[in-house]
């Protein structure tokens, strides 16, 4: 992999899911919102997954200058999800810097995890309210495509769009996100040497529905795999990414900048 060398003036770039509201980051948020700056990571989506991490997310976006926040309830944290929690949200996303519903969606890989049925019923309560609102979704799925695409398609992503944030399919599986409007985030993981599944996908994306995520503080790309991630590392794949295409950092970095403004900003 070349080396990035920040002498070449890199374009901004766009870390589109990025979790410095977890606790890993607290202390420090600053200084790692800083070092991202330092290598053009001029803006980022602070995602949330439960009432704490998205009013960190909301808090964020309004401390930090290109910094948006995105809120929502991820599936391991359902069982706190109600009523009232979705007044919440729906309250949260009358406000500037909230750009976006997630991260949302079915995770059946851990066997703690809330049942399937409820998984469901929040995930599709937070569907519902993105169409409400016309608000893209972030969406989170793990072992559960079929499901995940049944229940996009039965609430209408089309109409309000959305990504499926750090996609872990093949070309197949992305195909059928792709007829339903969805853009396609990659993370580190498209990186690594062993993901021919999804290096395989990112050849079949479209260039307009690509866009680039950390989901710092987990998968950390190569070459820091196995180190915490930050969003400062969004240029390691980028840079990846852009050798896969057969084109330059700043034509991909510009690229998925553009797409991450359509779909969260200028709507
Ligand atoms: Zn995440």
């Amino acid at each position: 992999m070349a080396i990035y060398d920040p002498s070449k003036r890199p374009s901004d770039a766009y870390d589109t899911h990025t979790h410095l509201n977890e606790d890993e980051f607290l202390e420090d948020v600053p200084a790692y919102w800083a070092r991202a700056r330092e290598y053009r990571i001029m803006e980022m989506n602070v995602v949330g997954y439960n009432h704490i991490g998205n009013a960190r997310a909301v808090e964020m976006a309004h401390e930090l200058e290109g910094v948006h926040a995105i809120v929502g309830f991820q599936p391991e944290d359902v069982r706190e999800f109600n009523e009232q929690e979705l007044a919440i949200l729906r309250d949260q996303l009358n406000d500037d810097k909230v750009v976006g519903l997630g991260e949302m969606g079915l995770d059946y890989h851990w066997d703690e995890n809330p049942s399937v049925e409820v998984q469901k019923a929040a995930f599709g309560a937070q569907l519902d309210l993105a169409r409400e609102t016309n608000k893209p979704v972030t969406v989170h799925s793990r072992d559960a495509f079929d499901d995940v695409y049944e229940m996009l398609k039965a609430h209408h992503v089309e109409e309000f769009g959305g990504v499926m944030h750090s996609f872990t399919g093949g070309p197949e599986e992305v195909q059928r996100f792709l007829d339903l409007g969805m853009y396609i985030g990659f993370s580190g993981m498209v990186t690594f040497k062993k993901s021919d599944d999804i290096k395989a996908a990112l050849q079949v994306v479209p260039l307009d529905r690509i866009v680039v995520e950390t989901d710092a503080p987990f998968l950390a790309p190569t070459p820091m795999r196995g180190k915490m991630n930050e969003p400062m590392f969004t240029h390691y794949t980028l840079e990846n990414m852009a050798e896969q295409l057969g084109m330059s950092y700043n034509e991909l970095a510009q690229i998925t900048t553009e797409n991450a403004h359509r779909l969260w900003l200028e709507r």
